[in-house]
């Protein structure tokens, strides 16, 4: 992430150890530090050696500072106070986080941003989708993506961001588990929430983002699921993904559960052929709760995984931002990228 130094005592001794945890942290390529020549003159002179040129370099930079800045859903800037919490300032499409200097000298805390979700497919294609947008923006000219992912969460989640947070930077994404735009959210997002807004809000760099579609699996584009067939699957399996595929255009797809199924009245949403009894009965019961199609979300996802991850983040962004037929699904995956992307946002390792 994007951690601006201003002016600060040189005397201090808990900002003398941010400034150099910062630097270090820069040169190894796992944050991004910005800040003036004068802000730093007098740590260059303090700390001397191998982080004169750090900070040297971090001051000769500056200047694009501000064009970084318009890539970025938020920036970090630290404070000269030794404690107390973590401010977030929400400033229209951008927050600011205010951190004491304090914070970044626990070690653990200058490690690359922790991406933490429900489990390991999950983190698997988010970080890729991050690393693709992140690809397409100007940041990949100066720095680099640097993230740690972490899945297996599963209902226990809340209690895995937590502990993330508090060693360092953390973002979480959680589905949202929601029926309808309006529906109440899932336990777990429900829980994430309320752990980040009782523990970790105030005193840690994080974010947990909530998915506004059901599940992940909602935003496999068609044209991915249809390119993910081999001739080994059975013609069944092929004409029940190209009908969930064809199905994405519409907006009702957003809160299908793919996970298990599609029940019969949310298939009629879909367009897709009723369940075999109202299919015999000849006429569909609006409220028939039987699973019409049985659930490919989970093997999409796994696919999703095992393509992304043997692919380039070029490729990666094709299929995610433009080749995707559905809208909402591009817009989607471009607001979870660009959070997730401003996490892992480090510059490129130096050789000092
Ligand atoms: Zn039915």
């Amino acid at each position: 992430m994007l951690v601006e130094i201003p002016e600060l005592d040189a005397a201090d001794e808990t900002a003398l150890q941010c400034v150099e945890s910062l630097a270090y942290a820069h040169s190894r390529g796992a944050h991004y530090v910005v800040a003036t020549k004068r802000a730093l003159a007098p740590f260059v002179a303090a700390l001397g050696g191998r982080f004169a040129g750090i900070l040297n370099a971090i001051a000769a930079s500056y200047a694009q500072s501000g064009e970084l800045r318009r890539h970025l859903p938020f920036r970090v800037r630290v404070e000269p106070r030794h404690e107390a919490g973590v401010q977030c300032i929400s400033d229209g499409d951008s927050a600011l986080f205010l951190v004491p200097a304090g914070y970044f000298v626990e070690p653990s805390r200058v490690s690359p941003s922790r991406l933490v979700c429900e489990d390991n497919t999950d983190a698997t294609v988010i970080a890729a989708a991050a690393d693709a947008h992140f690809s397409r923006t100007a940041l990949t000219r100066v720095g680099r993506f640097a993230l740690h992912s972490f899945g297996g969460g599963g209902s226990s989640l809340a209690d895995q961001y937590l502990a993330h947070a508090q060693l360092g930077p953390a973002v979480a994404v959680v589905d949202s588990d929601r029926d309808m735009s309006d529906g109440a959210l899932g336990g777990t997002a429900d829980a994430v929430l309320r752990a980040h807004a009782s523990s970790v809000e105030g005193r840690n760099v994080g974010r947990p983002v909530v998915l506004r579609v059901r599940e992940l699996e909602n935003l496999i584009p068609a044209k991915v699921m249809r390119d993910m067939l081999t001739s080994a699957d059975s013609r069944e399996y092929q004409e029940r993904v190209e009908m969930i595929s064809r199905s994405l255009i519409s907006e009702s797809a957003r809160y299908a559960d793919l996970k298990s199924g599609i029940p019969c009245s949310m298939a009629a949403l879909l367009g897709l052929p009723s369940c075999s009894k109202c299919q015999s009965r000849g006429q569909r019961e609006t409220d028939c709760a039987a699973i019409a199609i049985q659930g490919l979300g989970v093997a999409f996802l796994q696919r999703m995984a095992k393509l992304v991850s043997t692919q380039t983040a070029r490729k990666v962004g094709e299929a995610l931002f433009s080749q995707s037929i559905a809208a909402w699904q591009v817009d989607e995956w471009k607001a979870i990228a660009k959070i997730v992307a401003a996490f892992a946002f480090a510059a490129k390792p130096m050789r000092v």
